[in-house]
């Protein structure tokens, strides 16, 4: 599990002369049944050695060593994927179990290397979902490929549908009607109760509903207009289905509200009335300027750039001095990355994309400005 809180923790560290060695790994059981992750972290890590710079051999092989130390001991928790950044220079060490599986990825860097980790924070927005039927209202959370249940509502009544009274006249009918209803509405009533709780206890934003398609009519009738709106997707599942059920069944529901959400903010990115930056210069002059209010990332894009020694200024590659201090530049070899955790540092939004033609011609990389 990685949070919004430890995302910027790791974003807040200055880049300096140290050695941050960054492991992303598969260990998805169902794909490494044999723990076949071990010996592709071993293949990583031998041409990561070989391909280090002289100065830098030592100190990369002392972190390999603790976090192979680390792997070899099959460390506990282990989820679908894992992510351990480590830095014996600055004793820093973390480790992530994640419910997403990582790309494999090995890393060396002046700080840690965080845009897997922020990828998948973005990606996996929480939302709070909730699955209703006739006597019950369940409330769940989303966290990152997993799902938590927080209450279950239901009537004490019985199901009027399966109650006792098998009148068959129209008046019997007529009163079972009734009898539902009432047990509908207070068992929605006292669901939405928690639903206001969470959603303000949690700071999240975005509803999934779920049950019959009646239910969730009814419901969403019994919801206010400001609660009505954030409902941005909705599914057919049984209000009996266990988490993993209901989880199986919202992910794709989930994934289409995120395609859409971006394919929306996308648009706003090339809307020429807006204020935007695109391409690296312009963004990296807007972070510094503390200008940003959301940016775009294309997450496959490699650029190199440059970082000033004493002001910490980032800038596309540059062989001169520092535009803004005039001191001696450092390279960077992951200058997204670093883009990625200065504008997090700054309190800005992080939108990663996979696929985005507009923004891989602009470099992958593009921002809405605050002013
Ligand atoms: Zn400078």
């Amino acid at each position: 599990m990685i949070t919004r809180h430890e995302l910027k923790e790791l974003a807040s560290f200055e880049i300096e002369d140290v050695n941050f060695v960054n492991l992303f790994l598969n260990v998805d059981p169902t794909e490494n049944p044999k723990d076949e992750w071990l010996v592709r972290f071993k293949n990583m890590a031998r041409d990561t050695i070989n391909n280090a710079k002289p100065d830098q051999k030592k100190k990369v092989q002392k972190d390999i060593e603790l976090i192979e130390k680390y792997l070899s001991d099959k460390p506990e928790g282990m989820k679908r994927g894992m992510a351990i950044i480590s830095c014996s220079e600055k004793g820093f060490w973390r480790v992530y179990h994640t419910a997403i599986p990582f790309l494999n990825k090995l890393v060396v860097d002046h700080d840690p290397f965080i845009k897997p980790l922020a990828a998948m924070v973005d990606l996996y927005q929480r939302y709070l979902v909730m699955v209703v039927d006739n006597t019950r209202a369940k409330v769940l959370i989303t966290r990152i490929g997993e799902i938590d249940e927080v209450n279950d509502v239901s009537s004490n009544l019985e199901d009027p549908n399966t109650g006792k009274d098998g009148s068959k006249s129209d008046a019997g009918a007529h009163r079972a009607d009734k009898q539902r209803d009432k047990v509908q509405k207070s068992v929605y009533k006292d669901a939405l109760k928690v639903v206001e709780v969470v959603l303000a206890e949690e700071g999240i934003k975005r509803i999934l509903l779920g049950g019959t398609d009646r239910s969730r009519a009814i419901f969403k009738d019994t919801l206010p207009l400001p609660l009505r709106e954030r409902v941005v997707g909705e599914f057919v599942v049984e209000a009996k289905s266990n988490k993993s059920e209901i989880l199986e069944r919202l992910m794709p529901v989930m994934q289409g509200v995120e395609y859409n959400f971006e394919r929306k903010a996308l648009d706003g990115l090339f809307d020429l009335n807006k204020g935007t930056a695109l391409g690296l210069s312009d963004v990296l002059t807007a972070l510094q300027q503390g200008n940003v209010h959301k940016m775009y990332v294309l997450s496959h894009v490699t650029t190199p750039g440059s970082s000033c020694t004493q002001c910490g200024a980032l800038t596309p590659e540059r062989d001169r001095p520092c535009p803004y201090c005039g001191s001696t530049m450092r390279h960077i070899n992951y200058m997204l990355d670093h883009a990625i955790q200065r504008a997090i540092d700054q309190g800005a939004r992080v939108d990663m994309l996979d696929e985005a033609p507009r923004l891989e011609k602009v470099g992958g990389i593009g921002a809405v400005l605050r002013y």
